[in-house]
């Protein structure tokens, strides 16, 4: 059986899973040590109204988990991502204690204490005795595999491990063990719940460490080994071409290295090559520089760095696939988003080409003996999708754009893959058409990626080809005979909204927004933007005039009154079932993208335009205006999009653009000169 399908049987997206229980009312952590206080800030931020209790045996952490949760609140209103009164109601009802009787009535209790399997044990014992029969009962050990912390209890089936990464407040990642003794329905209720408030659930095998920390413990492991040839500082300094920080940062900043004497320790149940270095139990604090410090190191030196970091990096994660421990999807994904690479192993590998990953290897093989190999060809660990998951329904192809790190920005690899599914099942009988969404809560998709855009700069010709290399799906979509849906969960924006608009229909939550907010950046959307709108719904031709010249956001239901909405649902579930629904009923009654010119209103544009408190280029709006009228205006569609490629190549020789692409890349407001 396909990993996926073992270790996914019931959907890839988990807010797709059909429920059986509702969101918890009271929930405990065992532990508020390091981590235990960060879970419960997250739980408590996205569900504010639960009742949580933060349980220890000692009263210092307690105290210390009070203030850090109110610190963590107060930054949240400082910064405002929070408003007031939710931070107030986030540190309401949370009960700080050593009294394990008081958490009875509690739905989830997430065990977060120190790392030993006797005491964890006990802790299970004592929690199983004290609350109800559905109670579902989890572990965050980072290593521990769930038959030696559960096979003993009385109701095994409701437990498993839900495996955090830090800070777990902010982290996306949640890796859901999957084990012999629990049920599919707890897990597949784990992995709802985790999306539902706001994280990335990922599934993994029951095994010793579970998938990413195989990654984190080997990598710091071999960087510790590395000490007789490096510094610490010279090995974070070559490590940061592949992480945002490197090991003995992240060990300082944890305090990790306990966890690694404990979790290699465990591992060499494997084998004694991943015995912990011994160094690890006489340092307390790495003399490592800040991420980002500028060091010379030594060519040699660097290159052996290179080489056994690579080499544990790549042994880990094709040991990974090969076991079925996880997906290739999630390990490449999570390897970004819990432990801060910059690319996954898999696009490392991707990047440096099979002759050189296996050089690495080869000479990784020999300096650490024992480690594993691959046991695929090359080819067998590129062959996945990144950055979406396919799921089936009723006959039809749900997509779902995963890159919550982004909120789903579209990228050409994402465009790449969404043409790619639309392809390969466009000619089966047995695909009745496709939907497209994004993955969580609140974001279709957030825009697109500025990716080769600020090269283009100023190039008109390079501008055009650009503009229309990003509109392949768009194109592909045009000409379908099989239905595509977007189910809008969210923010739709710009380049996410180029694309929800030139699907045949569009399903929408109530919370979903629709903006075009490209001239804030002194461009225009140049996918079809200011083309394809006022041809499919010209009775809305003034608030796309608005949206495209002023960046107005509009809501679900004011996209359904224009007809650009077809059905608004009240959530997520909802909106999922409409639009496979909406597959069915436009089968066979595809509404093209009419090839003729339509009569648009006249565009007025205020005196001083403005989007918010930016004041906008006019220079930047009357480029906009011209492509809007002259292809409306167009009589067939090709012209019209054309129109709307030059627009884009004109405004990207503007100054405008020029100030708008930099304040973004430099993270300022920008100060449009005309
Ligand atoms: P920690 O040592 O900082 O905190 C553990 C807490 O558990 C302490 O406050 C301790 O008093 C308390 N405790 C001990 N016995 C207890 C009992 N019987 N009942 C209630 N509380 C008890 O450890 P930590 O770093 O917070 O890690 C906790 C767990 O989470 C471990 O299993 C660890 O492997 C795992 N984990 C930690 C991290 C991290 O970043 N710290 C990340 C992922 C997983």
């Amino acid at each position: 059986m396909d990993e996926k399908d073992r270790l996914y049987p019931s959907s890839c997206n988990p807010l797709f899973i059909k429920l059986g229980r509702p969101l918890p009312k009271e929930i405990a952590i065992i532990g508020a040590g390091t981590i235990g206080p960060d879970i419960g800030y997250y739980l408590k931020s996205a569900l504010p109204d639960i009742k949580l209790y933060l349980v220890d045996i000692v009263e210092e952490p307690l105290k210390n988990a009070e203030k850090r949760i109110a610190d963590y609140a107060k930054k949240a209103v400082d910064r405002r991502k929070m408003k007031e009164d939710k931070a107030e109601a986030v540190l309401n009802n949370i009960i700080y204690t050593m009294d394990y009787d008081q958490i009875k009535n509690c739905d989830l209790v997430i065990e977060a204490a120190t790392e030993r399997i006797p005491l964890k044990q006990d802790i299970f014992r004592r929690v199983e005795d004290i609350v109800g029969e559905d109670t579902i009962i989890t572990s965050n050990t980072s290593s521990i595999p769930a038959d030696r912390l559960f096979l003993n209890m009385k109701k095994p089936e409701r437990t498993t491990i839900t495996h955090f990464f830090a800070p777990a407040w902010r982290s996306l990642p949640v890796e859901v063990i999957t084990w012999a003794g629990g049920s599919q329905e707890v897990v597949d209720y784990l992995l709802w719940f985790f999306a539902h408030t706001g994280k990335a659930p990922i599934i993994t095998d029951n095994v010793i460490c579970f998938m990413l920390d195989r990654i984190f413990d080997n990598w710091c492991n071999e960087a510790a080994y590395l000490l007789d040839h490096a510094s610490a500082s010279q090995i974070d300094a070559v490590v940061e071409e592949f992480v945002f920080a490197g090991p003995f940062y992240v060990l300082n900043m944890a305090r990790g290295n306990p966890i690694i004497i404990e979790t290699n320790t465990l591992q060499m149940e494997e084998g004694a090559h991943y015995r912990p270095a011994p160094i690890f139990g006489s340092v307390e604090t790495w003399l490592t520089h800040r991420p980002g410090t500028r060091l010379k190191v030594p060519d040699d030196i660097r290159n052996a760095i290179r080489d056994r970091m690579l080499g544990i990096l790549f042994s880990q994660s094709v040991d990974i696939i090969d076991r079925g421990i996880g997906t290739k999807e999630d390990l490449n994904f999570g390897c970004q988003v819990a432990l801060g690479f910059r690319k996954g192993p898999f696009d490392i590998m991707k990047d440096l080409g099979e002759a050189e990953v296996s050089r690495i290897m080869g000479k990784f093989q020999e300096e650490r003996p024992g480690f594993p190999q691959a046991r695929e060809p090359f080819s067998a660990y590129q062959d996945f999708r990144r950055h979406i998951l396919v799921d089936e329904m009723d006959g039809v192809k749900v997509i779902t754009i995963r890159r919550p790190q982004a909120m789903n920005a579209i990228s050409d690899e994402i465009n790449d893959e969404i043409l790619a599914v639309l392809k390969e099942n466009v000619d089966d009988p047995s695909v009745n058409g496709f939907v497209i969404t994004g993955y969580g809560l609140s974001a279709f998709s957030a825009g697109a990626d500025i990716g080769r855009f600020p090269e283009m700069l100023g190039d008109r010709d390079a501008s055009v080809q650009y503009s229309k290399d990003c509109a392949k799906v768009q194109l592909f979509m045009d000409q379908m005979d099989k239905p595509v849906v977007a189910a809008v969960n969210g923010l739709a924006l710009g380049g996410g909204l180029e694309i929800a608009i030139r699907c045949h229909s569009i399903v929408a939550t109530r919370n979903a927004t629709f903006q075009f907010p490209e001239i804030t950046l002194g461009i225009l959307p140049g996918i079809g933007g200011c083309i394809v709108p006022y041809r499919k719904w010209p009775q809305g031709a003034g608030i796309f005039h608005e949206m495209i010249c002023l960046a107005r956001r509009i809501t679900a239901k004011e996209a359904a009154d224009i007809g650009m909405a077809t059905t608004i649902t009240d959530d997520y579930a909802e909106m999922i079932r409409e639009a496979v629904r909406e597959v069915k009923n436009i089968q066979g009654k595809i509404k093209r993208v009419p090839d003729r010119s339509v009569k648009i209103p006249e565009i007025t544009i205020p005196a001083q335009p403005v989007a918010g408190n930016l004041i906008l280029s006019k220079e930047a709006i009357s480029i906009i205006e011209k492509t809007i009228k002259d292809g409306a205006a167009a009589d067939n569609l090709a012209d019209a999009l054309e129109i709307g490629y030059k627009g884009f190549a004109e405004i990207a020789c503007t100054d405008a653009a020029k100030e708008g692409i930099s304040a973004f890349l430099e993270k300022r407001k920008p100060e449009f000169k005309s």
